[in-house]
């Protein structure tokens, strides 16, 4: 039986294909296969369990024995041999043993950069018999400690797992899980990844219930929840001690992980009204088509087996082919896009190599069932073991199961198929009806497949991340008696409305029709207004910035027609890591981009972590209300040194004045004088400690209402107000924003919100202070006639919208706005506020 070896990354940094290493030794892979890594830290970790076999001489290179009989080689920077130690600090040495995730030393990267002939470092397997093991590269641009860099596929036979029945266990102490949605699909995926790595058996135990960690589906079948206790068994308490490690660095990759929940919950209505069906949007949109209904491969299932060896081989070549293809798809994915994709299929990856599934399919076919019987049977019961979770999230993962068993049975030898698919009918608009959609079938859509509807699915599913990815709108939830419909019908759907019109009148069709030629249409004509100052009609100019969280973004703004960017959401930058960025890290990315805008403005928010936005590398104390707890700057001056080193970052920027001169700094979640005058402080001591003349600009988001209520004060003080509405509307109304059950009743329309809006805008023009607004609330079309008529002059919104808005904006009268914002702080509804820009401006939003 194969197994699947999942290689850590031993360095954070951009991957690079090694044939592209610019040392021949490496490139021409004479060492060996392998990936390099262009580093971004200074730390190296080990990608796997094992025997340290050499620290060199040098110190510039290491090599690790791993189990499973090949070695490593980790070699930091090219050429590095005649630095001769000089910048290295290696902890372990020859013969030690070290688990996958440890520190194995660091270096100095700026001595390095400068002395040898280049950083990037190979990761070469030595040793290694391509009789026996094959590798795969994870398709990835930049390495992440909890995500695999290389699965190497091992073809020897390996003893049968043991589940459930170990003795000779050491236990874990109880662990509390703290991801809020517990450990679901992805969750799961990592720790059995983790757990794979040790020879023995590794288990999971809650509630006196044990599985096997190194099984997904185990795991899943646990229903592990938010605050539920668990504990680990592991043959060693070493072993135990370095799987808890393991999980604690993933632990922020599982948060981050964490599904969107919004309506997850929600338990799907079962409505027909006049030939509508209605359901659960999984994505949004409007479109029209012939309505076609999926036919899945089935298969003739014969029970008995006349040949147990026979079988065992049909079985185990399936699963060879189908492991093939998820690392074949996963080794051609288009990196920017498939990301998801990437996601999914190495969990289908996890799942056809999970060793609990294999192990009870392997039962079956020696009590004497045919190798798809076997297959299809233990699917059926852990399918059925999920539902029973009542756990929705672990509910809808049924689906992933589904598509890897039709994978297998797909490539099975001498299978017998009864029907074949049909996702790609013709080259008509087509609404693919299905009882349930798997991922699979939206990897490969043809172009004319331009909407979804489906009886079962959740809004959390793989599939509808897919859908909500591929812009495709989806409806989930439907009655099932709409399987029984003829195909080839003409339909609407409007999953924006939530329903599927089965018989749509000719006009009905003809305006669905008319819509999406025109939103085209418009689209186009807006592409005029982009690279354009935004201005009204009565020529009031709107600075239309744009909204970023990440370099790659970064490289969108000048396209997208922002005139600058007015928020960097830098706490990006900060999640998803083991520690924080370095200030050299920092300074590079705030550099880059500064050069990316040439001498466009850029405003960059200091980290607002906390709240929705966890970092667990700090280990901040569980809050009863985050929300109202150690968020944003609160969050800075609690971890001075965090604030300091991203402070020096942003300055040793703003002193190269020629890139950087238009750079303004943002604190967010102020909620009082003092916390300004603090950072103020903080930054006049790195301005003497840099020797630099003068700080860029320092301004405050207003998210508080103690902001708003004293924006007179606080515009005597700060260099700027920047309104993020988001925050501001959750505060103002006391909804929780990240909580679903009274998060839809959060409507920056609100009469209050606006007139705090109004509140600030005032206290910053009689002080000439700057006020843009860069909250959700700025890109949306129905807002902007407010915004403009409370006089804020600068919106910063998402990238996608500013082109549009332009558009939006030329058309817009400012006095008009200014007459209907008066009459909308009058009212006591965000309803009354809606319908009536609604109506006033429904020529111009057209
Ligand atoms: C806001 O609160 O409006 C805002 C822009 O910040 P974030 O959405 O990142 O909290
Ligand atoms: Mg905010």
């Amino acid at each position: 039986m194969q197994q699947i070896i999942e290689l850590f990354p031993p360095l954070v940094g951009a991957v690079i294909d090694i044939t592209d290493v610019p040392d021949q030794v490496f490139s021409s892979k004479m060492l060996g296969a392998g990936i390099a890594i262009d580093p971004l830290e200074n730390k190296i970790y080990a990608p796997i369990s094992g025997v340290i076999k050499s620290v060199h001489l040098a110190k510039h290179a290491i090599t690790i024995e791993c189990i499973n009989s090949f070695d490593i080689l980790i070699h930091i920077g090219l050429d590095s041999v005649n630095l001769k130690g000089k910048g290295f600090n290696i902890f372990v040495k020859d013969g030690d043993l070290v688990k996958s995730g440890q520190i194995l030393g660091e270096f100095d990267l700026d001595y390095i950069a400068l002395n040898a002939k280049s950083l990037i470092s190979p990761i070469i397997l030595l040793d290694f018999d391509a009789a026996y093991f094959s590798i795969t590269n994870v398709a990835q641009k930049f390495s992440n400690l909890a995500t695999p860099i290389m699965l190497v596929t091992q073809y020897k036979q390996k003893n049968k797992p043991i589940i459930n029945k170990s003795t000779n266990l050491i236990t874990s102490e109880v662990i509390t899980i703290q991801n809020s949605h517990g450990i679901h699909a992805r969750p799961a995926a990592i720790l059995s990844a983790i757990a794979r790595n040790y020879a023995g058996d590794v288990l999971i135990e809650k509630n006196g219930k044990r599985a096997n960690l190194k099984s997904i589906i185990s795991i899943l079948e646990l229903s592990i929840e938010y605050k539920d206790k668990i504990q680990i068994l592991a043959s060693t308490e070493n072993e135990i001690k370095a799987i808890l490690e393991a999980i604690n660095k993933s632990a922020n990759k599982i948060e981050i992980l964490k599904e969107e929940v919004l309506t997850s919950n929600k338990s799907l209505p079962k409505k027909i009204i006049d030939n509508k069906y209605f359901g659960i949007s999984a994505s949004d949109g409007l479109t029209s088509g012939k309505l076609i209904k999926i036919k899945r491969m089935q298969f003739e299932i014969k029970e008995k087996s006349t040949n147990i060896s026979v079988e065992k081989n049909r079985f185990e070549t399936a699963l060879d082919k189908a492991k093939k293809d998820i690392e074949y798809h996963l080794s051609t994915n288009n990196q920017t896009q498939d990301l998801i994709q990437s996601n999914i299929m190495t969990a289908h990856l996890q799942i056809v190599t999970d060793p609990q599934i294999i192990g009870e399919v392997f039962d079956l076919i020696s009590e004497g069932k045919t190798a798809e019987f076997a297959l299809q049977t233990i699917i059926n019961a852990h399918c059925q073991i999920l539902e029973k979770t009542k756990n929705q999230l672990i509910i809808e993962r049924q689906s992933d199961l589904r598509d890897v068993e039709n994978r297998v049975l797909s490539v099975m030898p001498n299978v017998v198929k009864k029907e074949t698919v049909n996702l790609n009918n013709e080259n008509l608009p087509t609404i693919l009806l299905a009882d349930d959609l798997l991922p699979s079938d939206l990897l490969n859509l043809n172009k004319n497949i331009v909407g979804l509807v489906s009886v079962k699915g959740g809004v959390t599913s793989h599939v509808s991340i897919i859908a909500k990815m591929k812009k495709l709108p989806f409806l989930i939830g439907v009655d099932e008696s709409i399987l029984n419909l003829n195909e080839n019908i003409d339909v609407v759907l409007n999953a924006e409305k939530g329903f599927l019109n089965t018989l749509p009148s000719k006009d009905e069709l003809i305006e669905v029709e008319a819509s999406l030629k025109k939103t085209e249409e418009q689209q186009k004509v807006n592409l005029r207004y982009r690279d354009k100052i935004a201005a009204t009609i009565d020529g009031i100019t709107i600075n239309c910035l744009g909204n970023i969280g990440s370099l790659i973004e970064a490289n969108d703004v000048l396209y997208s027609g922002a005139d600058g960017v007015g928020l960097f959401r830098t706490e990006f930058i900060f999640l998803d890591r083991s520690s924080a960025p370095s200030i050299r890290q920092q300074e590079q990315i705030y550099e880059s981009i500064a050069n990316k805008l040439n001498d466009k403005p850029f405003m960059i928010r200091i980290l607002d972590g906390g709240g929705d936005k966890a970092i667990n590398y700090l280990n901040i104390p569980h809050e009863d209300n985050p929300a109202l707890g150690l968020r944003g700057i609160r969050l800075c001056l609690e971890y001075k040194e965090l604030l300091v080193n991203q402070l020096t970052a942003i300055l040793r920027v703003f002193q190269k004045e020629k890139i950087a001169k238009n750079i303004k700094i943002m604190l967010p979640m102020v909620a009082t004088i003092e916390e300004y005058c603090v950072v103020k402080e903080i930054i006049n001591q790195i301005k003497e400690d840099l020797n630099i003349l003068i700080t860029p600009p320092l301004g405050i988001m207003v998210e508080v209402p103690s902001v708003a209520l004293m924006s007179d004060v606080f515009a005597k003080e700060v260099d700027f107000f920047s309104i993020g509405t988001n925050d501001l509307t959750q505060y103002i109304l006391a909804f929780d924003r990240n909580n679903s059950k009274v998060s839809d009743k959060l409507d920056h329309f609100h009469p209050a919100v606006i007139r705090a809006i109004g509140l600030v805008v005032k206290a910053a023009q009689l002080n000439k202070k700057p006020v843009s607004v860069c909250g959700l609330m700025a890109s949306e079309k129905l807002a902007i006639p407010i915004l403009i008529g409370l006089g804020v002059r600068e919106l910063s919104m998402n990238l996608n919208n500013i082109t549009d808005n332009k558009a939006l904006i030329s058309r817009l009268e400012h006095k008009k706005c200014e007459q209907i914002v008066s009459r909308c702080l009058n009212f006591s509804s965000s309803f009354e506020v809606r319908q009536l820009l609604s109506t006033e401006f429904a020529e111009e939003l057209k």
